[in-house]
């Protein structure tokens, strides 16, 4: 989880899973994403829990990888898991480039 970006190369999409001790993450980057926030987001996340929600993130993410790879969704994103079933949105990390370029985004 934690090496960047070098486990992390070729064709997009890139799809990640982590957890934050509580909940279980899906980071998801489709071609057009930037790599370095998604990085930056992978970057700070944990292992995946044990149990029910490992399984339930890692049928999360196959799903993601399987839409990003028919071109839907959008291009750069995250879900925390906190229940199988029940999916937050994630606020990404956003790296220094796109942080100096875009206002941030609105609620
Ligand atoms: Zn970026």
């Amino acid at each position: 989880m934690a090496e960047l970006p070098a486990a992390w190369s070729g064709e997009a999409p890139w799809v990640a899973l982590g957890g934050d001790g509580m909940r279980a993450a899906v980071v998801f980057r489709g071609a057009e994403g930037c790599l370095w926030c998604f990085g930056e987001t992978v970057r700070h996340l944990g292992s995946p829990p044990d149990g029910a929600l490992g399984v339930a993130v890692g049928t999360l993410g196959a799903l993601v990888f399987q839409r990003l790879r028919l071109g839907l969704g959008p291009a750069l994103g995250g879900r925390w898991l906190v229940a199988p079933g029940a999916v937050e949105e994630m606020e990404m990390r956003r790296c220094s480039r796109c942080a100096g370029r875009e206002p941030p985004a609105e609620p």
